[in-house]
């Protein structure tokens, strides 16, 4: 059964996996080319991807590749869209490779993935002399309740989080939560385990 586009009013049947007509489709996906170029102007390494959980992929992406920076650019429910517009963004920046800016590489497993929402996503580090973008989610603990919450808006409005830990602390963050996560940890009356010391700063 082919369904009405998604964007509330028109009543266009959505084309392919996606959930919008054409015309919309091209719509966000030009949408989402000028965040990439405007993170292009200041960004040194580019990869594009799609996660359930983008403070956890923003600290992979710190501990395996150095890429502090992590702007989601969409939530969806729909995997095949989420996967269609990520492919799409990977082939338009694709010819960029000259400046070596754009990767794609296979990242390290991140243990169990739950959640039924992808959030279509471009991590990045920036140029040296790139000033730090301002505002945007310190990334300091992760936590399932904690979080950014997927949102359904569409067009969605862009939200940066950036990494400030260091390398060992982004690391120890990430192996702690999968611990955290474990269901095969016992639950209870289990002996205290050593925290992971955290900088506050007030902020
Ligand atoms: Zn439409």
């Amino acid at each position: 059964m082919v369904e009405d586009c998604a964007i509330p009013g028109c009543k266009t049947p959505s084309e392919d996996t996606h959930g919008f007509c054409t015309e919309h489709a091209d719509e966000m996906f030009d949408q989402f080319l000028r965040h990439v170029e405007d993170v292009l102007g200041i960004a040194s390494k580019v990869y594009f991807g799609r996660t359930h959980f983008p403070e956890q992929r923003l600290l992979q992406h710190f501990v395996d590749a150095q890429r502090d920076h992590l702007l989601v650019m969409h939530w969806t429910a729909n995997w095949p869209e989420a996967k269609e517009f990520e492919e799409a963004l990977i082939s338009a920046f694709k010819e960029q490779s000259q400046y070596k800016r754009v990767e794609n590489e296979a990242l390290g497993s991140e243990g169990t993935y739950s959640g039924s929402w992808n959030a279509l996503y471009i991590s990045f580090a920036l140029k040296y002399d790139s000033p730090w973008p301002p505002g945007g989610i310190d990334v300091k603990r992760l936590h399932r309740r904690n979080r950014i919450w997927p949102n359904p808006v569409i067009p969605n409005a862009p939200v940066l989080l950036w990494c400030g830990l260091t390398k060992e602390e982004a690391k120890s963050e990430l192996d702690r939560f999968k611990e955290a996560a474990d269901p095969a940890r016992p639950r209870m009356g289990r002996a205290p385990k050593q925290r992971v010391r955290k900088a506050r700063s007030s902020s």
